[in-house]
């Protein structure tokens, strides 16, 4: 049976861009005769917001989409992302790091956006010293854990050797990456558990067979796949969908308000019209 998931996050109104990526998912469901879930990934509750999440439904609805119920909102499944990192953590795949956002970006000598999914500063520090964490713990500093690729290849071999099957931008047998991402954050030093964990957890819990979402998250594969094979997870196919274009040629983002759902809907286009627009 075919399952896919549309699974946003409320950290904003939805745009074309999210139209095209639900109506891709939708539409490969229903040709598969399979199932279309809705889950909010809110796992960050820095930057999401209830009224973000009023919206999309509404908009979602507009569309024409339904949904099986109830919605899976990660909010209130944070125990089991934090089970799944202890059971990493158990086995000595995490470290924690204490360095702070403008330390990583004083070693990286470069700065990301904000809402890049990854944090791509390829961080291989490893962990501290026994004796500096014991007395950096006792001063109740903060810390992030950090999966180590150390200890992955340790686990597994040759992490490039993962792979999974790809339907969407350049189809065929991809091979994970993750050496080029470091040693990634897993748990924030302020919301523990993060999207790419919950994410991994929640499609396997919920019988994802295929992933459809745009190819900015095609970096974040690699590390979900590593993260399949370290929690003994089954992988799903991937489609990556290009991501579409505004006027200016340039990606949609939260940031233009603009080109909202709420918007375009407020201005009196109907949901038959922006369809056909996206090529639906
Ligand atoms: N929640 C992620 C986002 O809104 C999408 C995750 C996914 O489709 O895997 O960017």
């Amino acid at each position: 049976m075919f399952v896919t998931r549309f699974a946003p996050s409320p950290t904003g109104l939805l745009h074309k861009g999210h139209a095209f990526s639900a109506l891709t998912a939708w539409n490969a469901a229903q040709a598969a005769g399979g199932r279309f879930i809705l889950r909010i990934e809110d796992t960050d509750f820095t930057r999401c917001r209830p009224e973000y999440e009023a919206a999309i439904l509404e908009d979602l609805e507009w569309l024409g989409l339904a949904w099986e119920a109830p919605v899976r909102r990660q909010s209130e499944h944070r125990a089991e992302y934090e089970a799944a990192m202890s059971g990493l953590r158990d086995t000595g795949l995490l470290y924690r790091c204490f360095r702070t956002r403008k330390e990583l970006m004083a070693l990286a000598g470069m700065a990301r956006h904000a809402d890049d999914p990854v944090d791509a500063w390829a961080f291989t520090g490893g962990p501290i010293g026994a004796d500096e964490e014991a007395a950096r713990l006792a001063r109740g500093e903060a810390f992030a854990w950090r999966l180590s690729l150390a200890a992955a290849r340790d686990r597994l071999g040759d992490l490039n050797a993962l792979t999974w099957r790809e339907e969407g931008v350049d189809p065929g047998l991809r091979h994970a990456a993750p050496e080029r991402l470091g040693d990634m954050v897993i748990g924030r030093k302020d919301i523990g558990a993060g999207y790419v964990i919950a994410s991994v957890v929640d499609d396997a819990l919920q019988g994802i067979t295929h992933v459809v979402r745009g190819e900015d998250l095609i970096e974040t594969t690699s590390i979900q796949r590593l993260l399949q094979a370290l929690l003994g997870l089954p992988t799903p196919v991937y489609h990556h969908h290009p991501l579409l274009l505004g006027p200016d040629g340039k990606r949609y983002a939260k940031r233009d308000r603009s080109v909202t759902l709420t918007e375009l809907r407020a201005a009196g286009m109907t949901a038959e019209a922006l369809k056909a627009e996206l090529g639906f």
